[in-house]
């Protein structure tokens, strides 16, 4: 796949977006919020900018952005990882999760990711010179089947890459769930890397959990963390690997050669961002818990089938009861039938059936916007 040869490919993301402008489209493809994180951590930046930090920052991130990760870590869940050898700064979650994909594997290894997958994940293993081995997420409920888990393990196996809450399902993994990852990681002696960028975005009481804080599971775990989610400023591309030294050691060396460093008056902002208050928290899940059931109820009321999403901003559905078979199809014909824009779930399955019935619709808009969205899909889809 990899290699001089290999025919550039356009993400889904950039097509639907071009395709979004064109016709004028309400965005509910790529997961940006439309309104920028709060002013004073756009403050924070902009007097970070002013003070002069505008030059490289160190290979791991700035001292206060470290310290203000490690004590995030610790306030919410009880964790410690070190500032100084246990927090890594990154050029967003992406870079992060790469840096790990190439530490942690070696030609020939397989990572065990659940699937449909955020898509950049097989591309950075494939990289690596590993192989993803999916284990799929099943509608209605898109629950971990552990036995399908344990099943997936074999002697290549040298990453388990988790995500929870999940792209695009909005699964939530349960502390079951989470244990019996940790005892098979245990058993099977493997790495985990888990990619928790939306911990703050978990609906209805569920509890996000992180992987690194049960029993055993700390010195194996590299936990990937974004402030782009939690603080509305995806373009701020500040994201983490938090873990133990050993572990972030090989993470940093392989993120030398990649950014070595970046955006160092934004790790000020979203130093000062990682310190908010639970208030600040709260009043961010309850907005977009609103959204979550304006949109579910909207689209079932149109006559998608709709999997209520635990976590995330992302809804997934099924064309079917509306008739149509093919995800790709139909999201490429909606901005122009509805002036709307949504993902086929079908890019974040790895070689799945070409074609799915589940589309994604993204919900980090504005009211006013999803409702428009949802008043032109009933329009156009009637
Ligand atoms: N992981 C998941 C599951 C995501 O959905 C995203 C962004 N859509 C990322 C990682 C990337 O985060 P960042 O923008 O911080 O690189």
């Amino acid at each position: 796949m990899n290699g001089p040869g290999r025919r550039p490919q356009t993400t889904i993301f950039t097509t639907m977006s071009a395709l979004a402008q064109r016709h004028g489209a309400v965005n509910l493809g790529q997961g940006f919020p439309d309104e920028s994180g709060p002013a004073h951590i756009i403050e924070a930046a902009v007097d970070a900018m002013r003070e002069g930090r505008n030059q490289y920052p160190p290979l791991a991130g700035v001292p206060e952005l470290r310290q203000a990760i490690s004590e995030h870590q610790r306030h919410w869940y009880g964790l410690t990882p070190d500032p100084d050898d246990g927090v890594m700064a990154a050029a967003g979650a992406t870079e992060a999760i790469t840096a790990a994909m190439l530490a942690l594997v070696g030609p020939g290894d397989e990572v065990i990711a659940l699937e449909p997958s955020y898509d950049s994940y097989k591309a950075c293993i494939e990289i690596a010179g590993g192989v993803l081995v999916p284990v799929r997420l099943e509608a209605p409920g898109f629950r971990l089947d552990l036995d399908r888990l344990a099943a997936a393990v074999t002697e290549r196996t040298r990453v388990l890459l988790v995500n929870s809450p999940h792209n695009p399902t909005g699964t939530v993994l349960h502390r079951e769930e989470l244990e019996a990852i940790a005892a098979l990681a245990i058993e099977r002696d493997l790495l985990v890397v888990t990619d928790e960028v939306y911990e703050h975005l978990v609906f209805d009481g569920h509890e996000h959990l992180p992987l690194a804080s049960l029993p055993g599971m700390w010195e194996r775990t590299v936990t990937i963390g974004s402030a782009g989610k939690t603080f509305s400023l995806t373009g701020w591309k500040i994201g983490w690997a938090t873990g133990p030294a050993d572990l972030i050691a090989r993470v940093k060396d392989r993120k030398q050669w990649l950014s070595f460093a970046s955006g160092t008056p934004f790790q000020y902002g979203i130093a000062t961002a990682l310190a908010s208050g639970e208030d600040f928290y709260r009043e961010y899940i309850a907005g977009y818990q609103e959204r979550r059931d304006l949109m579910v109820a909207g689209l079932e009321a149109i006559g998608f089938e709709v999997y209520q999403p635990e976590g995330t901003y992302f809804v997934t559905t099924s064309i079917a009861p509306l008739g149509y078979e093919d995800g790709m199809a139909f999201c490429l014909d909606l901005p122009e039938r509805c002036g709307v824009v949504a993902i086929p779930n079908q890019v974040f399955y790895i070689d799945g059936p070409a074609t799915r019935p589940e589309v994604r619709f993204a919900f980090c808009k504005p009211v006013h916007v999803l409702e428009e969205g949802l008043q032109r899909l009933g329009a156009g889809l009637a």
